[in-house]
């Protein structure tokens, strides 16, 4: 099948790209932003999204970079997957978000994909919204008033909508400075190498006089949106950082799970084994990883 026809605008800056945003959400006309295109394309090809006019951010050409801002790591939204996978600086300053990224499709895939691109699609499988529910990450967007930053708790709303507004652009992502020491791991589990996930458990905790703190569990692939495991959190709290209280707040994580997704590949019920089995992989992994 052949994309439905669209009409289609190449921006050269962020305010002209802003600018036709908002004159077409004026118009009542419906826009769609294409970065890398390798989640848009297949849904415009298949008819899934019929949007009257894609604006390309293609030229835009200033929102590719990877740069330290005093501690806090940005990357431009434009920035390609495989670019922040190969980069020192993202390896150094956010492990977890590198891991991650070498997680997402293929080689070609994370070369055409752009970073914002795939939090702007907000795919409850996709690493990235559960990574940064762990990581404190904040999205910044350009919109016709001007910028704001979208904390990671507010930016993720439901099944493929953030809080991104139609007239906004995502344009960076900031992720705070990663502390010294923290433990990090991300597991999951796909039917093949480089396939979406069905399931998979992002985790970040300190280790303090063998107890763990700061515990952050996140779950992708089981719901609409990314979600973190408070009640797993809260279980492994101020707790020894062992294998008997990670088998404890493994089995809490599956059980206090809302009603997990079901589709042809994977049932609720697999889903929630699933998050159970990679929760206790994801924290003993953690706490095996030298510091
Ligand atoms: C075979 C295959 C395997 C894949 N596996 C994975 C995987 O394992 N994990 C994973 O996370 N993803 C996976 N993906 C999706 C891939 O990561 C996409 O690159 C990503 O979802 C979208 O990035 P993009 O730059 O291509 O965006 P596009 O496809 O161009 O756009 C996606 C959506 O985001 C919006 N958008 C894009 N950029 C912006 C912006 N700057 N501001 C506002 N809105 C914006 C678009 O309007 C569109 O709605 C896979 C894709 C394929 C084809």
């Amino acid at each position: 099948m052949k994309p439905a026809p669209f009409d289609y605008h190449a921006p050269a800056t962020i305010d002209e790209a802003v600018a036709l945003l908002a004159r077409l959400d004026g118009e009542g006309r419906d826009a769609k932003i294409l970065a890398g295109g390798q989640s848009l394309m297949p849904m415009l090809a298949l008819r899934v999204a019929r949007p009257e006019i894609l604006v390309d951010l293609r030229r835009l050409g200033t929102l590719d970079y990877i740069r330290d801002e005093a501690g806090t790591l940005a990357i431009g939204a434009m920035t390609s997957k495989q670019a922040a996978a190969d980069s020192a600086l993202v390896r150094r300053a956010q492990p977890l978000f590198q891991a991650a990224t070498e997680l997402v499709g293929h080689r070609q895939i994370r070369n055409r994909g752009s970073v914002g691109g795939s939090f702007a699609h907000a795919d409850p499988a996709s690493e990235y919204p559960a990574v940064a529910l762990v990581l404190d990450t904040g999205f910044e967007a350009a919109g016709p008033d001007g910028s704001r930053t979208i904390a990671a708790a507010d930016f993720f709303i439901t099944y493929m909508t953030t809080a991104l507004e139609p007239t906004e652009i995502l344009t960076a992502v900031r992720f705070a400075p990663f502390p010294a020491g923290r433990r990090w791991a991300i597991e999951e589990f796909a039917r093949r190498n480089g396939d979406l996930a069905l399931a998979g458990v992002t985790v970040t905790f300190d280790v303090d006089a063998g107890l763990c703190r700061n515990v952050r569990i996140a779950a992708f692939g089981v719901q609409a949106t990314a979600l973190r495991l408070t009640a797993a959190e809260a279980l492994l709290e101020g707790r020894p950082a062992q294998a008997a209280q990670f088998d404890a707040a493994s089995k809490e994580a599956a059980a206090a799970l809302d009603d997990p997704m079901s589709c042809i590949h994977a049932s609720s019920a697999y889903r929630r084994h699933l998050v159970g089995v990679l929760t206790a992989r994801a924290l003993g992994q953690a706490a095996a990883r030298p510091h």
